[in-house]
């Protein structure tokens, strides 16, 4: 058969199969059959009339059913793409999305170029401590994840990116660092869904592991967990970015503020929601009002 009707053959397949939250089904046919190929998605269009192999056809076709029962795209591939580069997912950590682009974007600004340390709490796949390491090669990274499985993937996707200005260690997120340590940057996308929120049974976020996913209080409680935790390892001025929940922007706002730090604001993510949001510590105010007090 030629790869134009393959592929719309799948297309037609997945479109059948579409759920809320896994309903790009051309996309999600172009880019399974350009892995198949070892090819790009233009290459498909420009050779549509050629014909496809049985033993690619045959991977093909057992990657599109493995789609029809919901399976990530990205597991199926083994990576995604994160701020340009290419990570290794697996089923220990989140799959990195556009949202946490968002994150990234707002901590470049924070950091200039002469170095200092950053440190990535609940890291993953690395995908935010990596992006970092590479857009800021004279800084140092640390990441931190509970799940070993995670951490391994982390170093992993160092490795295979010849990033060497990060590393990867097991913990609950500040429990592993000494009390003296210090960075000018933390940043976090931390679990923040609430455990009955139905979000958690669409798409890809079924396969995702719970705990990289759900926190106690509304979701909420992580994020202020750390809001609280941060500030006692931040350097004078250091910056703490958090990614949340849409409808948490508010109330991640209030704890930052109620914490001291100043500079307090909210970003939106590429859909146009309220979704990182960060202080910096200490705030200019709480000093001054601190030294008022006393
Ligand atoms: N943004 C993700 C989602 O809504 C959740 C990520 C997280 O909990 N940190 O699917």
């Amino acid at each position: 058969m030629r790869i134009d009707q393959i592929l719309s053959d799948a297309v037609n397949r997945l479109a059948s199969h579409a759920t809320e939250g896994a309903n790009t089904p051309h996309l999600d046919a172009q880019l399974l059959l350009a892995h198949v190929l070892g090819r790009s998605r233009t290459w498909l269009y420009t050779w549509g009339d050629r014909e496809m192999e049985g033993a690619e056809f045959e991977r093909f076709n057992a990657l599109i059913e493995r789609r029809q029962q919901g399976e990530p795209v990205a597991w199926l591939l083994g990576y995604r793409e994160f701020f340009g580069l290419r990570l290794a997912v697996s089923p220990h950590t989140l799959i990195p999305r556009p949202d946490t682009e968002t994150l990234v974007e707002q901590a470049l600004r924070r950091m200039p170029a002469n170095g200092a340390r950053a440190l990535d709490l609940g890291t993953g796949s690395g995908a935010i401590a990596l992006a970092l390491a590479f857009e800021r090669p004279a800084w140092q990274i640390t990441g931190i994840d509970i799940v070993a499985g995670a951490v391994a993937l982390a170093r992993r996707n160092a490795d295979a990116l010849g990033i060497t200005n990060a590393h990867f260690e097991e913990g609950n997120f500040f429990s592993a660092l000494p009390p003296a340590a210090r960075f000018e940057l933390i940043v976090s996308n931390p679990p923040y869904i609430d455990e009955h929120d139905v979000h958690l049974g669409q798409g890809d976020v079924r396969f995702e592991p719970r705990s990289a996913l759900v926190a106690g209080q509304n979701g909420m409680a992580d994020l202020l967990h750390l809001i609280d935790t941060a500030r006692h390892f931040l350097a004078p001025d250091g910056w703490l970015l958090l990614e949340h929940g849409h409808q948490q922007g508010g109330e991640v706002r209030a704890a930052l503020l109620d914490a001291g730090y100043g500079g307090v604001s909210t970003c939106q993510d590429l859909g146009g929601r309220e979704r990182v949001s960060l202080g910096q510590w200490p705030s200019p105010l709480s000093d001054s009002l601190r030294q008022e007090g006393s």
